[in-house]
């Protein structure tokens, strides 16, 4: 994949109840409205009541689903996942869906998320004589639960729910019912739609269910279970929510579509409004405000509200260059970012300009982007950044990179500025932030603030984890 110098999300699931449907097709188009969520593997399991099916591979849905293999998953239950790995996780082997059959009969597991106590859950499920055939968390909690103590799926899931320490949004399939399970620190989202036929959906985000159609969307909540088996949805709370509850930031900042509510707002309004706060906190004289499309487009749109200054674009991206796992040329790769970004020099030469960007992790993709404004005409630079400086590594799920990665754990924002050559630079305020999201509290900002929701052990959190067993 050609990288560029974003947060990685982990996961995307989806999962459908929808008797006399082709729910596998379904499943196949809500997971294109999740690919942004992930795209190294894509898997969809099946049940038709008594037999589950799983196709799962490397590579994006497109590639790894076709007419030929989509028209083998029949049912009216499915799951689907889409995953984006971090280092040395990339195998086939941790794709998504798990699947097993267990005592109580086939069981398919999608995960997105991270267990932060996953490598003592690891040892506990090998010390139980449990094989492993990955090194994915997902696999040992599809382990946990089909070993689970209780007399209904629901019970297993509830019964095992106080073990796993993190994040996780799970769809989960069993032989004639869907499951959508939350942690209950809020961490990832995942929301639960009617059909149009009437069954229904769950999936990480509400535009995934706008594709099928789904209207009465509403948030699983923290904590809950939600059971797909019936024309009317059954809701438990596996465990009471956190009382201080911890949703990630970062899904209004950058991942989420912006057509997608998180925390009951739509990304895209939060968005404008990281902008707008962005333009009161660090103003400027300038002549227009430029995105890097797509993500900054809607807080571009804000900043240039609420400064007056005009808003036009100034890159013109390659959309699907990320998407491609052919390797570049040496000579092409030299190119560096011209492969994703090109400029637009009639709306650039002699102005002074405001990039907005959502974010900087390693800091490799902010110097060519100012270098490529300046060689076509731009005759000053000035950075806006809609987070604060991203500082500390995640372990709930989404890949940061480590701290030695991170420019901002090294380097004053001086210094950055510096070295990617910009005019000026600033970083939106925490403060500022979460203004913009009209909250004060109820979500994670550790990755700015090095303060996380729950205790992480440092030694066994996933990299540590992912290390030991990478084969
Ligand atoms: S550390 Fe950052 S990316 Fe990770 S869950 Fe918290 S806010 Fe989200």
């Amino acid at each position: 994949m050609i990288e560029n110098d974003k947060p990685h999300e982990e996961c995307g699931v989806i999962g459908v109840f929808a008797p006399n449907e082709d729910v596998a097709r379904m499943i196949f188009f809500g997971l294109y409205a999740l690919q942004h969520r992930g795209q190294e593997a894509a898997g969809i399991a099946v049940s038709d009541g008594s037999a589950m099916r799983l196709h799962k591979d490397a590579g994006l849905v497109a590639q790894v689903f076709n007419s030929e293999n989509l028209s083998h998953l029949e049912g009216h239950y499915a799951i689907g996942h889409t995953r984006y790995s971090t280092t040395g996780s990339s195998h086939r082997r941790n794709a998504g869906p798990f699947m097993v059959e267990t005592f109580h009969g086939p069981l398919a597991v999608a995960h997105n998320g991270n267990l932060v106590n996953a490598m003592d859950l690891r040892q506990n499920v090998l010390q139980r004589g449990v094989g492993l055939s990955s090194s994915s968390d997902s696999e040992v909690m599809t382990m946990m639960l089909a070993g689970a103590e209780g007399d209904t799926w629901e019970e297993r899931i509830a019964n095992t729910m106080p073990q796993w320490h993190g994040a996780y949004s799970l769809v989960i399939l069993t032989r004639d019912q869907v499951f959508a399970v939350r942690d209950p620190w809020g961490f990832r989202p995942l929301s639960v739609g009617r059909l149009p036929s009437g069954g229904h959906a769950a999936a990480s985000e509400t535009g995934a269910l706008k594709t099928l159609g789904c209207d009465e969307i509403r948030e699983v909540k923290p904590g809950e279970i939600v059971t797909l088996s019936n024309t009317v949805l059954r809701f438990r709370q596996g465990l009471p929510p956190m009382p201080q509850l911890a949703r990630c930031i970062f899904e209004h900042i950058y991942f989420s579509r912006p057509d997608s509510f998180w925390d009951g707002q739509r990304v895209h309004n939060v968005r404008q409004r990281l902008g707008e706060e962005l333009a009161r906190e660090a103003p400027i004289e300038a002549d227009v405000v430029v995105p890097v499309p797509d993500s900054s487009m809607p807080a571009a749109i804000g900043y240039a509200r609420e400064s007056k200054i005009p808003y036009n674009e100034g890159f013109t991206k390659n959309r699907y260059i990320a998407r491609t796992f052919i390797q570049p040329t040496d000579s092409l790769r030299k190119q560096g970012i011209a492969l994703k970004f090109n400029a637009l020099e009639e709306n650039l030469r002699g102005q002074r300009v405001i990039m907005i960007d959502d974010s900087i992790v390693r800091g490799n993709t902010s110097g060519p982007l100012v270098k490529l404004l300046r060689n076509a005409g731009a005759r000053e630079v000035h950075v806006r950044i809609t987070c604060p400086p991203i500082a500390h590594p995640c372990y709930m799920g989404v890949d940061m990179g480590t701290y030695d990665e991170m420019i901002a754990h090294k380097h004053t924002v001086q210094e950055i500025c510096d070295y990617i050559g910009a005019d000026s630079l600033h970083f939106l305020s925490v403060e500022g932030m979460m203004r913009a999201v009209g909250r004060r509290e109820g979500y994670c900002n550790a990755c700015f603030t090095g303060v996380y929701p729950l205790e992480i052990d440092r030694a066994h959190v996933k990299t540590g984890f992912e290390k030991a067993i990478a084969g």
